[in-house]
């Protein structure tokens, strides 16, 4: 009697320690989640959900690549930290990234004539219409692939950076939007070269403001828009590769002298092209 409540006893030892140790090591479901704790305004975030699976952020599902990248675009006046939900069928996991103030540099400019600061019917007419073209590419879904995620970005120019993301001009007490892009004067022809893999999504002549117009899809949502160019080499549905020349710099559209505008968007959230070079 006593022998077999001694071999019940191991038995059940056993069993429990089995038991304890397959609850405790992490099962294969498990979500991991891989992002920064923080994040300056106007950064760009690539995060990871390992294994892939689905990611929310303010009521909105992002597009997730094969290897489980996605992309969050902080907006240059973001005040509240970002929530990030990541889900599969057995787990889910709830994130918080504390978002940080960044200054931003301030024109205030006054006395100008009325004409100067608002264009006339006409214009207002062709500048719609270029942002409808631009607008379109922006909100169209995002390509599946991380493109850029391998090797990551580097500036498409060398020259002097002649204006910053975020800056912000206020005409006649008129707040103007803010700078949307980098600037990087150089000279006429300058070649302008792939900042990171993608396809061409968009080449428009003799815009507006914008002059002739470049967008590059990166995938995930993430674009990249060159302006004011004096020739584009690339076209529409071309896949490039980081560091291929796809346009010359040029002056067209409203530009005071030769200069690359770059802009870098996630869906339709400008970032910041410098910190997004850097990371
Ligand atoms: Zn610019």
């Amino acid at each position: 009697m006593s022998v077999n409540i001694l071999l019940f006893k191991k038995i059940m030892i056993r069993l429990l320690t089995t038991v304890f140790v397959l609850t405790m090591a992490s099962p294969i479901w498990a979500l991991e989640l891989i992002l920064p704790e923080s994040a300056y305004q106007g950064d760009m975030i690539v995060g990871r959900i390992v294994p892939p699976g689905e990611v929310w952020t303010g009521g909105k599902a992002l597009a997730v690549s094969e290897e489980g990248y996605f992309v969050i675009g902080v907006p240059r006046d973001r005040k509240s930290d970002t929530v990030v939900l990541a889900k599969n069928n057995h787990d889910r996991i709830k994130r918080t990234i504390r978002i940080l103030a960044r200054k931003w540099r301030i024109e205030r400019i006054n006395g100008l004539p009325k004409k100067k600061v608002s264009p006339d019917p006409a214009a207002l007419r062709r500048i719609k219409a270029d942002a409808r073209k631009v607008n379109t590419v922006r909100s169209s879904p995002p390509y599946p692939l991380g493109l850029f995620v391998e090797k990551g970005f580097s500036l498409p120019v060398k020259g002097r950076v002649s204006g910053v993301f975020g800056s912000q001009r206020i005409l006649n007490d008129k707040p103007r939007s803010p700078h949307r892009g980098l600037d990087i004067a150089a000279p006429m022809g300058t070649p302008v070269l792939s900042p990171a893999d993608g396809i061409v999504r968009l080449t428009a002549k003799d815009m507006y403001l914008m002059g002739n117009t470049l967008i590059v899809d990166h995938g995930l949502g993430v674009r990249s828009i060159f302006i004011h160019l004096n020739r584009i080499l690339a076209k529409e549905g071309d896949r490039v590769t980081q560091g291929d020349l796809i346009a010359r710099v040029g002056q067209s559209g409203r530009a005071t002298g030769p200069h690359l505008h770059w802009g870098v968007f996630v869906g339709s959230v400008a970032v910041d092209p410098e910190r997004v070079v850097k990371k």
